[in-house]
């Protein structure tokens, strides 16, 4: 067995192959859009195929890998590789895909979900090398999380530890979430809260400095928008950035009571807003913690980048995970 890992990212618009050092340094990788599109076989063969692709045009063989990560979003059950529920792919119910790729290949495989996945190669090669106990949290469409307690990641029962993002935050909320409930912190305090919350903003007479067109579609509001209003001053953007750095401090607060990690990792495309949404999110939860904090808890920003994903998946075949 040999010391590069694998790692494959089975994202909502791209699958993502890569070989990555054991110091979590991408050597080579290759990017596919269409894999949504294809049936489970399609999907397998092509996973398979880009691996064997990435090891030939590296003057590489299988005997070099210490093995293969695969993260995905969606309900995954660790225990049997199997992939139960997941929204990015078409059909995909109850798969086993970890059996189906490891019938190509003699070095472990392991399967995941995504926020693990990237919890882990945090906690591995990014802002949390050198800790014990902590909690990744990514913010973009929706929220995902990753929880390392005594150097490994805890899935709980059947695997779905670290659904922080269907918390309850705002019981009396009218925003609904995916799971159907109300005021979970995925509905109050991410992308898909925004359509909603900007329209809510326009209602109450609040004048946003952002130019839209008369016909403008409330649904496509997103974190770019957000950005750019912060960008030109805009106080609706601000008013929301801070409504939603406020949900996320009360999330990471009440993280902080259950699991007392050392640190809070937070990722995700909304981070590109900046200081303003950190800082909120920090005073929120420092001004609940208060002296409850008998040692230092720290709230970091991720330091894997744009190809957290795929280094996240690879880092799973480093085991003890
Ligand atoms: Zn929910």
């Amino acid at each position: 067995m040999g010391n590069i890992l694998c790692g494959v990212d089975i994202g909502g618009t791209k699958l993502s192959v890569a070989l990555v050092t054991d110091d979590g340094k991408v050597i080579d990788k290759c990017l596919e859009g269409d894999h949504t599109e294809k049936s489970e076989c399609g999907l397998t063969d092509q996973i398979k195929f880009n691996i064997r692709k990435l090891l030939k045009r590296n003057n590489l063989t299988e005997s070099d890998l210490c093995g293969i990560g695969i993260g995905c979003a969606g309900h995954i059950r660790f225990s049997d590789g199997t992939i139960i529920t997941t929204s990015n792919l078409k059909g995909f119910k109850g798969y086993p895909l970890r059996r189906e790729i490891q019938s190509g290949f003699e070095v472990p495989v392991i399967l995941d979900n995504d926020a693990n996945a990237q919890a882990f190669g945090e906690f591995r090669f990014g802002a949390g090398r050198g800790y014990e106990h902590m909690v990744f949290l990514t913010i973009s469409s929706g929220i995902g999380a990753g929880i390392i307690i005594n150097k490994s990641l805890y899935r709980g029962f059947t695997g779905t530890a670290g659904e922080f993002g269907h918390t309850i935050i705002e019981p009396g909320s009218d925003m609904m979430c995916t799971c159907g409930n109300k005021g979970c912190l995925m509905a109050v305090a991410c992308g898909m809260a925004l359509p909603h919350l900007f329209a809510k903003k326009l209602h109450e007479g609040k004048i946003s400095k952002i130019e839209l067109p008369a016909d403008f579609d409330f649904s496509k509001v997103d974190g770019k928008l957000i950005k750019h209003g912060l960008d030109i001053d805009d106080p609706v953007s601000q008013e929301i950035v801070s409504e939603i750095g406020h949900y996320m401090g009360i999330g990471i607060y009440n993280i902080f009571q259950a699991l007392n990690p050392q640190l809070i990792v937070l990722g995700g495309g909304l981070l590109s807003w900046g200081d303003i949404f950190l800082d909120k999110i920090r005073k929120t939860f420092y001004e609940l913690a208060r002296d409850m904090i008998f040692d230092p808890v720290e709230i970091k920003l991720t330091e894997i980048g744009p190809d957290a994903g795929v280094i996240g998946a690879a880092s799973l075949s480093l085991g003890k995970c």
